[in-house]
This record gives C-alpha cells, sequence and structure tokens, in this order.
C-alpha cells in the first residue's frame, strides 16, 4: 500500500519541490497535504488532457487517472506538448504517463489506455475527488456529466474551439444546474477540433485556466466556476461570465430535487 493515502506530513523532497507554492495565500503545508491526499481522473489526453496532467501532476496531486482510447497523430503535435514525433502511433494516455513519470516521481499515476463508454465509465470514474473532462466531444461530455451528476461526484468541464473555449464546475446539491441543463441537444453539425479547427495557444489557456480551477477545488478554495459558465475568447482576450441556473426540463438533473439557491 502507498504512504501516500492519509499521510499527515511532507518528505523534506517535497518542502523543496513544492516550496514556492506553498508559500501562497490560502495553499501552504496544510494545502501541499490536500493535494497530496487527492485523487483526480482525467478524460482525455489531448490538448486540454496535456496541459491540465502537467500542471496537477507538478504541482503534487497524490494520485491522477488518465483516461484515453486515442493515438498520437502529427496533427496534434502543434498543441500537445507532452508528445513528439515518436509519440506518433502511440497510445496518448500512455505516453502521457511516461511524460508525468518524468516529471515526478513523487505521485501515482494510473493509466487506462481506453477509451470512456458507457459501459466502462462505472469503473473508471469513482473514488475520485473530481472528475476532469478534457474530452472532445459532446457525447462524451454529457455522458461524463450524468454520471457525475447520478453520483454526487464534483466535475470540471472544459472545451475549446477555434479561438474560443468554456469552463464549468458541477457541484452536487447547489441548483446552478449540470453541463446538460446548459448544452441539452447535440449539434446536427459535429463541432470538433478536426472540423472547425483550433488554436493552439488557446488551448494552453483554457488548459490552464481548468489546472487553476481543479487546484482551487482541492485546496478547497472558492470558485466562481461552481455557479458560473466562462466563455474566453481568444480573438480580443475577452472573458465573460454568466451565471447558471438548472434548467426544471433537464433529463438528467432535473429529477435529482436540487435545492435552489434563489
Ligand atoms: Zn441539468
Amino acid at each position: 500500500m502507498n504512504d501516500r493515502f492519509s499521510t499527515t506530513e511532507l518528505r523534506v523532497s517535497e518542502f523543496e519541490r513544492y516550496s514556492r507554492q506553498i508559500m501562497l495565500d490560502n495553499w501552504g503545508e496544510l494545502g501541499q497535504l490536500r493535494l497530496k491526499n487527492s485523487s483526480v481522473v482525467i478524460i482525455g489526453c489531448g490538448g486540454l488532457g496535456n496541459v491540465v496532467a502537467t500542471y496537477l501532476a507538478g504541482a503534487g496531486v497524490g494520485a491522477i487517472s488518465l483516461v484515453d482510447g486515442d493515438d498520437v497523430e502529427l496533427s496534434n503535435l502543434p498543441r500537445q506538448m507532452a508528445f513528439d514525433r515518436d509519440s506518433c502511433g502511440l497510445n496518448k494516455a500512455d505516453e502521457l504517463t511516461q511524460r508525468l513519470f518524468t516529471q515526478n516521481d513523487e505521485i501515482d499515476i494510473h493509466v487506462n489506455p481506453l477509451f470512456l463508454d458507457a459501459d466502462n465509465i462505472g469503473e473508471l470514474l469513482p473514488h475520485h475527488d473530481l472528475v476532469i473532462d478534457c474530452s472532445d466531444n459532446f457525447e462524451t461530455r454529457r455522458l461524463i456529466n450524468r454520471w457525475c451528476v447520478i453520483n454526487k461526484t464534483p466535475l470540471l468541464s472544459a472545451s475549446v474551439i477555434g479561438w474560443q473555449g468554456q469552463a464549468l464546475l458541477v457541484l452536487p446539491n447547489t441548483g446552478y444546474g449540470c453541463y446538460q441543463c446548459l448544452f441539452d441537444e447535440i449539434p446536427k453539425q459535429k463541432n470538433s477540433c478536426q472540423s472547425l479547427g483550433v488554436s493552439p495557444a488557446m488551448v494552453g489557456v483554457i488548459g490552464s485556466y481548468q489546472a487553476n480551477e481543479a487546484l482551487r477545488f482541492l485546496l478547497k478554495s472558492s470558485s466562481k466556476l461552481s455557479s458560473h459558465i466562462s466563455l474566453i475568447d481568444g480573438a480580443d482576450f475577452s472573458v465573460n461570465q454568466f451565471l447558471r441556473t438548472a434548467n426544471p426540463q433537464c433529463d438528467v438533473c432535473a429529477d435529482m430535487k436540487e435545492p435552489n439557491n434563489d
């Protein structure tokens, strides 16, 4: 059994490694211990997953599970910085795991080189403090959202396409609804990086934002994303945050009888 779980102190090497973040307000040794005792699952090891996993591993999140059945392609390399030409043709979750191991050998990384689906979601998502959705399609986002709402598991979801990105945090029993309250229909047109393109640097921006919010959640700091959706436009770098409201017709969360904050 790993000695990391429920550990109550940091090793000397950890004090040195994490010294620049431990000195932050609302972080400290207690915050670092919280990260060390935290477990997250990241679905999707492409653009956003690369960035999120790299920052969370670097920051010392104690257990990180990676899920992705996709292989690295040459067209991924402009924005998926954990990969290089030698990665092409190899599984993304495997390749990202190798990168994270070299970055930080004081955490646990669990690799799941397969696509998330309705059959395996019940095995892959439980026992994590936070589910981080870095997937690239509506069907998977809706599947993850449904599981998280039903199982009352916090969900941090983000996406980026073209020059725009968005992020939201869905917490149980807040009254601010779920992902599907906002996106209740799958668009007829395939909206994906493959069909519409994506700015590599905006992937870095949104992934960094998602990583920052994940860390704040694990540190038990407040996040506006728990009640708002953020929309970021890289064309003029505008950031707009809109208060979310639960959709009473939502076929995922409407029956959960969440208390309304109003
Ligand atoms: Zn909903």
